[in-house]
């Protein structure tokens, strides 16, 4: 059985002090024994805070985006040894918005892939179609090439323990989520992928999200379809409430 993982992504929304505000609330509230992973993607300037924040509680914390070398001349950039070294355990790679608005490449994705497993990180790796391919019929090819991509060279191992968020493009922050069936076909195309390049173990194994306007009152209907794991929650993930009614309802 696979564990669903809620993971939230503010994204570039918060100051410290909402951020520390948040996960004060938020942690006391998730059981020790939950029933699903739950995990704060937050800007960078508050992960090591968050982290301590966190620390014996059923809450885990990752970055939304990372550099695929160890360390060097690149300015501005985060590392994975600087990630794991303050305990951050998950990193979402190749959201949709790090691909429109930051020039990021399946090619970049796959390295930030291998480079996250190599430094002891858990990749959330973010695909999906835009509003023309969707309209055009070319989900399930576009979505199909992305995971082949963001995945090759990795180890049937690796593969078994990321997760992947897929979210069509033009269902986020647009409020118009994508029906829990048609996400739901995507992701068993993107099982069903994952079997041709690896194997039926590690397809039934990987953990598939969806994400795209995910509410409270829409995740049960979401979750309640076979190849949906979880959810990567943007906007919905922002207020306390809003975040625990998520989970409560996972
Ligand atoms: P929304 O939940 O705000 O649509 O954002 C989804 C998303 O991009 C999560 O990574």
């Amino acid at each position: 059985m696979r564990k669903p993982i809620i993971a939230g992504n503010w994204k570039m929304h918060k100051t410290m002090e909402e951020a520390v505000d948040f996960t004060e609330k938020v942690k006391e509230l998730v059981p020790s024994n939950a029933q699903v992973d739950t995990v704060i993607c937050a800007p960078f300037l508050f992960l090591d805070r968050l982290v301590k924040e966190v620390d014996e509680y059923n809450v885990k914390v990752g970055a939304q985006t990372m550099h695929f070398e160890e360390q060097g001349a690149y300015t501005g950039e985060v590392s994975p040894v600087a990630l794991k070294g303050i305990g951050v355990s998950y990193v979402i790679l190749g959201h949709s918005e790090r691909r429109e608005l930051y020039n990021e490449t399946d090619e970049s994705v796959n390295k930030k892939v291998l480079s996250a497993f190599q430094y002891g990180l858990t990749p959330i790796v973010c695909v999906g179609e835009s509003l023309e391919q969707w309209e055009k019929g070319e989900t399930r090819e576009h979505v199909g090439s992305q995971v082949t991509k963001a995945l090759q060279g990795l180890t049937e191992e690796q593969v078994k323990h990321l997760v992947i968020a897929y979210e069509p493009i033009w269902a986020i922050g647009t409020g118009k989520s994508s029906t829990a069936e048609g996400a739901d076909e995507v992701c068993g195309h993107i099982r069903q992928v994952i079997e041709n390049n690896f194997s039926k173990e590690v397809a039934d194994s990987v953990r598939i999200q969806y994400g795209g306007s995910v509410k409270p009152d829409n995740i049960r209907d979401f979750m309640s379809h076979s190849n949906i794991d979880g959810a990567l929650v943007g906007g919905a993930s922002l207020d306390p409430n809003s975040f625990l009614s998520l989970l409560e309802a996972s």
